[in-house]
């Protein structure tokens, strides 16, 4: 059996830990893999190679760690394939699916090539006769990531091009369902000159997670997963003394208004519904239809749910993938149960799709409901498969009142071709991200990507001038020389003069 390692100090390691965990291929169902779930003692062995590296490290000019970034760039691009491949087998997804993830993620590096320009501070001259103040960004130290099974490529690098590029050292925990990936962009890294103990790997479960937590040489640790872990994470990491960024799960809300292009709205909300199997933070889970749109709108859902093409994301002619694990399908599916029992219209059921030769893959069809209410679990929990509820609006207010009352605020869309609206909406939603005719909007590398509500915990979004500060800590200098000392003691608040 294959074991996938870490990778501590520039080298992979079996570690300490004899705990092992299977690794599926979701789309057979069979065990492909184990990977060593490590434990304080492996996390130990991370941390004193990071320890050893961080003081050159932080000492390298901006200039030199991001032209290390320029060839780790380089190499992404060429070994795509690659990583789309090791991303598909153990997640599922298809090839072209997980070729835009890892594009998604080299976008994060080409921002971080621009340490010197984003690492500038600011600088005033003359604040007092003789007196110059600046400001400069300086790295925390050694810095953690935790990251979700769905983005096993671009999540890690939302992260570690930042922690890297602003001077940090970084350690990854990948989620230990897909973990392989993590460990080619170690070596990716290490290929394009990074110094040993810079970027390392540590695989686990919620051991690591809370030996991560509690480390007292761990400045920081950047989450990503599901919303009561995030929640966990931020305490406990807060409690710890550390900076934490812990973004949570969603419930994205699409509100289709009556004057929208509706076969457009209806391309927009295929993809964003069923994509990925619905295993994405900004998948759209509701589409709110206001007023008379709601009839024409189920009926193109459904044609559209019913026609999909499913099967093993080696084939990338298929639409959509297996979801990751059995335990997940059959929650999946108990969702959908339940969604019949407490009364919802199952237009289109996915629970009992069949795969020719791959009957034991974790595979669903795609399910639409019509008629979702407020109090109805599936509309009350985060599914995470591909199940796409229809909610009923009489108008825009209820509309947005339905998704301002989510406890979720991901991301959310409005599909109209009224300026009014969309603007009115813009305005007044509570999401972090915000669509207009766009139904998954995920902000680019060189803005910052996170959401409100249960879906942060924490002051700072991802990448982007929001990684850069959350990465790094502020220092301000006032400085004079003797020209410019008046002579004496001063024992009042100084102030211009
Ligand atoms: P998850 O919360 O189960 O796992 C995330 C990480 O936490 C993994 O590394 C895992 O090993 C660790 N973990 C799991 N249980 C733990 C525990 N009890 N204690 C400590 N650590 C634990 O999430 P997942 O199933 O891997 O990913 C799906 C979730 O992530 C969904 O809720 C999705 O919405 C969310 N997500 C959010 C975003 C975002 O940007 N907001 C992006 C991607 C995924």
């Amino acid at each position: 059996m294959k074991i996938i390692p870490h990778f501590i100090g520039g080298q992979k390691t079996g570690g300490a830990s004899q705990r092992r965990s299977d690794v599926f291929n979701p789309a057979t169902g069979e065990v492909q893999a184990q990977v060593a779930l490590g434990d304080a003692v492996d996390l130990e062995s991370a941390v004193s190679a990071a320890r050893a590296a961080f003081p050159k490290w932080a000492d390298t000019p901006a200039l030199t760690r991001s032209r290390i970034l320029f060839r780790v760039r380089d190499l992404v691009e060429k070994r795509a394939d690659e990583l789309a491949a090791v991303i598909s087998a153990e997640h599922g997804k298809t090839i072209p699916d997980a070729k835009g993830e890892v594009t998604r993620g080299m976008e994060v590096i080409e921002f971080a090539t621009a340490a010197p320009e984003i690492l500038k501070g600011e600088y005033t001259e003359q604040v007092s006769r003789g007196i110059d103040a600046w400001t400069m960004r300086q790295p925390l130290g050694i810095a953690a990531g935790i990251t979700p099974f769905n983005f096993p490529v671009m999540v890690p690098l939302w992260m570690a091009p930042m922690a890297i590029a602003t001077g940090n050292c970084f350690i990854i925990k990948p989620s230990e369902r897909d973990p392989s990936a993590s460990v080619m962009l170690a070596e990716i890294f290490k290929e394009a000159g990074l110094p040993d103990g810079v970027l390392q790997v540590v695989h686990g479960d919620k051991d690591m997670v809370n030996a991560i937590l509690e480390h007292p040489e761990i400045k920081a640790v950047s989450f990503v997963g599901s919303t009561p872990i995030a929640k966990h994470v931020y305490a406990t990491g807060t409690a710890h003394g550390k900076r934490v960024q812990a973004l949570g799960g969603a419930k994205n809300h699409a509100i289709v208004m009556p004057d929208c292009d509706l076969d457009k709205t209806v391309d927009a909300l295929t993809g964003a519904a069923w994509g990925s199997a619905g295993e994405r933070c900004m998948a759209i889970s509701v589409a709110v239809a206001v007023g008379p749109v709601a009839d024409a709108l189920v009926n193109k859902l459904a044609e559209r749910a019913r026609t999909l093409k499913i099967g093993p994301g080696e084939d990338g002619s298929n639409d959509m993938g297996p979801l990751i694990t059995a335990q997940h399908r059959e929650r999946v599916c108990r969702l959908v149960d339940s969604g019949v029992e407490q009364g919802a219209t199952l237009v289109v059921d996915g629970r009992e799709h069949v795969i020719s030769g791959h009957e034991k893959g974790f595979f669903t069809g795609a399910s639409l409901f019509d008629n979702v209410t407020y109090d109805m679990k599936i509309y009350q929990e985060e599914i995470f498969g591909p199940v796409l509820c229809v909610m009923r609006a009489p108008d825009f207010e209820t509309a947005l009142k339905l998704v301002n009352e989510s406890p979720f605020g991901n991301g959310t869309a409005i599909f109209t071709r009224d300026g009014d609206t969309a603007r009115s909406f813009t305005h007044r939603v509570q999401a972090g991200m915000v669509g207009i005719n766009v139904p998954i909007p995920v902000p680019m590398a060189f803005h910052s990507f996170g959401g409100w509500k249960d879906s942060l915990f924490g002051d700072h979004h991802m990448h982007g001038p929001e990684g850069v500060r959350f990465f790094t800590r502020l220092k301000a200098v006032t400085s004079r020389w003797p020209e410019g000392i008046r002579n004496g003691a001063e024992f009042s608040m100084p102030t211009l003069g």
